[in-house]
């Protein structure tokens, strides 16, 4: 699997995106203080009788390490679209200068992945890469497959994030992952069918809340549409308007030096009291409307 998906890269460049992931594919835990979601564990990289994490090769791209157990090259496909992709999100963001290291453990099949994350942390969810942040490690975990460029884009950009904040609320943490994760340049390409799907939805009585949103604290709460919902919103605020994206900087500015600083729909909801309505008209522009979603519905 791991030669067919590295010819895999070198065909698509090793900037181009292999399939797209229809369902929210990651999600990042955060265990904050010592990490206590799921019972306080030492990392048990050593003990004889357990999977391990790779160790045998690494190759560093500024703050990220990445280690495997197979040779991986600094002119990688891999590892240069990571230099690439952490470059676009320290720019697009003006991310402070990273304060920690974000160690990305490349499995080499996922056999091995799902069984090193099994005992450290029994009855997570199958997904095919994790972010997990704790008092003493960032740390990506995935494994070699056909999706690992799209997965490591959207992993790396959480460990990015937790490198140089003092937090990241769930909502926006996912909102740029997924931001992120949509190659190609410039920046904010659409992800996938998000835009339709919202489009759906919308047409079927929902709204968007970001107070709701950002009121989300677990991230087994989060359901697909929050996902979506949380990159429309980045996009929105990065894109929409130079005041949108301003009140977004701020914000980050403000997550530097502490995690919970007052919440963006509140600032919002003070320069713009109609914003969510600004949102809407938003996603229209981009063509996520009632009819555009009906004929993309009967057009699959
Ligand atoms: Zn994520």
């Amino acid at each position: 699997m791991r030669d067919q998906a590295r010819e895999q890269l070198a065909q698509s460049g090793g900037g181009g995106q292999i399939g797209r992931c229809a369902l929210a594919c990651c999600f990042a835990l955060l265990l904050l203080g010592g990490g206590n979601l799921f019972g306080c564990r030492a990392f048990p990289r050593q003990t004889a009788g357990v999977t391990r994490v790779p160790e045998k090769h690494s190759v560093r791209v500024e703050n990220l390490l990445l280690v495997s157990d197979f040779k991986l090259s600094k002119k990688d496909p891999l590892v240069l679209e990571l230099q690439e992709l952490r470059e676009r999100v320290v720019a697009t963001l003006k991310l402070p200068e990273p304060r920690r290291d974000v160690m990305v453990y490349l499995f080499s099949d996922q056999e091995t992945y799902r069984a090193y994350l099994a005992q450290l942390y029994p009855g997570l969810p199958d997904r095919r890469a994790y972010f997990v942040g704790t008092s003493e490690e960032l740390a990506v975990y995935t494994f070699w497959g056909n999706r690992i460029q799209e997965d490591l884009r959207h992993e790396a950009t959480h460990g990015i994030l937790h490198a140089s904040l003092a937090g990241v609320p769930l909502w926006l943490d996912e909102g740029l992952a997924e931001y992120f994760e949509v190659p190609g340049s410039p920046v904010g390409g659409m992800n996938g069918d998000y835009p339709q799907q919202l489009a759906m939805a919308t047409s079927n009585g929902w709204r968007p809340d970001l107070d709701r949103l950002e009121s989300i604290e677990e991230f087994t709460s989060l359901q697909r549409i929050d996902y979506q919902e949380s990159w429309a919103w980045v996009h929105y605020l990065l894109h929409s308007s130079p005041e949108t994206r301003q009140e977004l900087l701020a914000y980050i500015v403000d997550l530097r030096d502490s995690p919970q600083p007052e919440r963006l729909a509140s600032r919002l909801e003070g320069i713009t009291p109609a914003y969510s309505d600004r949102f809407l008209s938003y996603m229209s522009s981009m063509g996520i409307s009632g009819s555009a979603v009906i004929r993309a519905a009967h057009g699959e």
